[in-house]
Order: structure tokens, then C-alpha cells, then sequence
């Protein structure tokens, strides 16, 4: 919960000092409700902001308004109270995983995605992220790529989730040796051999582009070494 203050939406409500504090807010349907719950080691404050005739909050100061009032209330409160932090109580570990996934992190694979979360002790997750798959990818669908598909690279994919939410299952691309056999096929084939040749050409133009002005910067380098070098006073100072 402290992590929801100092990370999430609830970093409005921080009042400065050293005095942790952990909250979350809650609203109803349309915003016709919205509450703050917030505590520190020293007091525990909930705000609700409404309308009595039910009608929704519509500007971004209304639907803050909870959090306004915690704040005001709050830091006032606290003025002059020692620095005070959140004591984590026993059977609590922390452990870092994926945070698309919620599982653990694939080395190399997830890494943009770690986040250390809290647990209860032995509830830490023990599969390993089915959300990153890493491996060989078709380019041509973007799938997982077949053993015998011949636009295969190595990358990272993301699989996206089932309809229901739940982890979806990794897709490979089609080509198989069938495939590439079955003359129903053939315009398929040949949209993504067209597609991939112009993805080759723009890898091979960018690789052009960055070479030249590797090499622009390099006697631009070198011509500031002369001129700095060379004791003569640049005439111009352009
Ligand atoms: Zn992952
Ligand atoms: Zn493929």
C-alpha cells in the first residue's frame, strides 16, 4: 500500500516530510463517489466527495477532491511530528517479477518489466512469466516462429491474453513444410516475402544512415582535435 502513494495516483496526497504514508482511493460508477483511505504510523483518515442528489463529479478538481481534503487535513496534522516509517510486519517478503505477467522474470526477456511487489510468505509466484516469449520469431506474422519457418529471427514477443484474461497461449506462425506446398497459399507466400523484403530494406537503409553519420561525427572529431591541436586560432568562432 505504500507503494500505492509514493508510485500510483495517490502521489498527490504526499505531504512532504519523512512521515510514510499508505492510501488508495475508491470511486463508484461515473465518479458519483470517490473516497480516499489513507494512514500513517500516526493517524488514519478517510474522505468522501459527492453530490447529495447523486449526480457524477466531472472536473479533474472534483474527482480530486477526496485527495485535496486527505492532504489539507492531514498535513496539518502532522506538522512538527517526528519522521515516522511503516514497520513490515512478519510473513511479509518482497520478490521481484514480471509485471506483465505477475510471475517471475525471464532473464533478459522481461527486463523492462520488473517490479518488486509484496508477499505473503509463501505466496511468492513460482512459474516463470508466460507473457515474454523469446526464441526464434516469424517475420512475416510476428507469431512465435515454427521449427521449419524460413522468415525466423531471434526476438522477443509479447503473447497476448485469452478473452476471459487469462495467460494466452504462445501462436505460431503457419509455415510448415505443408504450407508452402499447398497452392492455396501461394498469394500469402508471396505478401509476406514482399514484406519482408521491404522490412530488409528499411533495416539496411537505417544501418546506411547511422554508418554515414557515424563516420560525419568522426571527421567532425577529428577536426576539432586539429584545430585544438594545432595552435592556430580558429578564424572563425561559427
Ligand atoms: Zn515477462
Ligand atoms: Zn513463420
Amino acid at each position: 500500500m505504500v507503494d500505492v502513494v509514493t508510485k500510483g495516483t495517490g502521489g498527490s496526497v504526499n505531504f512532504g516530510g519523512d512521515v510514510a504514508i499508505a492510501g488508495k482511493t475508491g470511486t463508484t460508477s461515473d465518479y458519483k463517489d470517490v473516497w480516499f483511505a489513507g494512514y500513517s504510523p500516526y493517524y488514519t483518515a478517510t474522505t468522501w466527495t459527492g453530490y447529495d442528489n447523486n449526480v457524477s463529479m466531472e472536473t479533474s478538481a472534483e474527482k480530486n477532491l477526496s485527495k485535496t481534503m486527505w492532504k489539507a487535513v492531514m498535513s496539518r496534522i502532522h506538522e512538527g511530528l517526528p519522521a515516522a516509517s511503516f514497520t513490515k510486519p512478519s510473513g511479509i517478503v518482497t520478490a521481484t517479477v514480471c509485471s506483465k505477467s505477475g510471475k517471475l522474470p525471464i532473464a533478459g526477456v522481461c527486463d523492462a518489466y520488473l517490479n518488486t511487489e509484496y508477499f505473503a510468505e509463501g505466496t511468492v509466484p513460482t512459474e516463470t512469466c508466460d507473457v515474454h516469449f523469446s526464441g526464434m520469431v516469424c517475420s512475416a506474422t510476428g507469431l512465435a516462429a515454427t521449427t521449419t519457418c524460413p522468415y525466423q529471427v531471434p526476438g522477443v514477443i509479447e503473447i497476448a491474453p485469452s478473452d476471459d484474461g487469462s495467460p494466452g497461449a504462445t501462436k505460431y506462425c503457419p509455415h510448415t513444410p505443408d504450407y508452402f506446398t499447398n497452392p492455396a497459399n501461394a498469394a500469402s507466400i508471396q505478401a509476406a516475402q514482399q514484406a519482408i523484403a521491404q522490412q530488409q530494406a528499411a533495416a539496411a537503409q537505417a544501418a546506411q544512415q547511422q554508418a554515414a553519420q557515424q563516420a560525419q561525427q568522426q571527421i567532425d572529431a577529428q577536426a576539432d582535435a586539429e584545430e585544438a591541436g594545432g595552435g592556430e586560432a580558429p578564424e572563425d568562432d561559427e
